[in-house]
């Protein structure tokens, strides 16, 4: 890591941790090794994560935007997804509560994953707060090769995996 890459990641530790203090005061800052996804916010661990990666790729406002991404879902709580209670939080912390495709992979808490199996590999779909029924008839919307491809998981398990905790074996998966 250069020292300017350096600096950048003190800026947003020190960006993140004034943002928190001033809206969720009993929480914390963390950067996380994630690959597929910007932003966490974890609920239990009171702890809002950013992606080491998409920090030190992205600019500052970037990484204001997924940082008060997360804040809001702290303040609306568990279980409210991008639904109309986190959208008036973003507004009301000044944001436009649009979800884009950059923003859209943090994983709230969801109990379960829907993935699509590619080789050894697991596509991040949608989360679920409730075991998912059968999905082996599933298919992406528009690609019925992907029929079939559809299993979910633990969401548990899809984070360690996503994360390189586990190997592909130990993803216990499900249709
Ligand atoms: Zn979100």
């Amino acid at each position: 890591m250069t020292p300017a890459e350096r600096q950048k990641l003190e800026t947003i530790e020190t960006l993140a941790s004034s943002l928190l203090a001033r809206h969720l005061p009993q929480w914390s800052f963390s950067f996380n090794r994630q690959r597929r996804t910007l932003g966490l916010c974890r609920y239990r661990e009171k702890r809002i994560e950013l992606s080491l990666q998409h920090a030190l790729a992205g600019n500052l406002d970037q990484a204001k935007e997924t940082i008060l991404h997360e804040i809001a879902h702290g303040l609306a709580g568990p279980r409210t997804g991008h639904g109309p209670r986190w959208q008036q939080v973003m507004r009301d912390l000044g944001q436009n509560p649009r979800v884009t495709a950059k923003t859209e992979y943090d994983l709230d808490d969801y109990t379960w994953a829907i993935v699509r199996k590619e080789g050894n590999d697991l596509h991040w779909i949608t989360g679920r707060y409730r075991r998912p029924q059968r999905t082996s008839h599933w298919m992406l919307r528009g690609q019925p090769h992907t029929l079939g491809t559809v299993y979910y998981c633990r969401f548990s398990d899809y984070a360690a995996f996503s994360q390189g905790m586990i190997p592909f074996a130990e993803v216990a998966l499900y249709q």
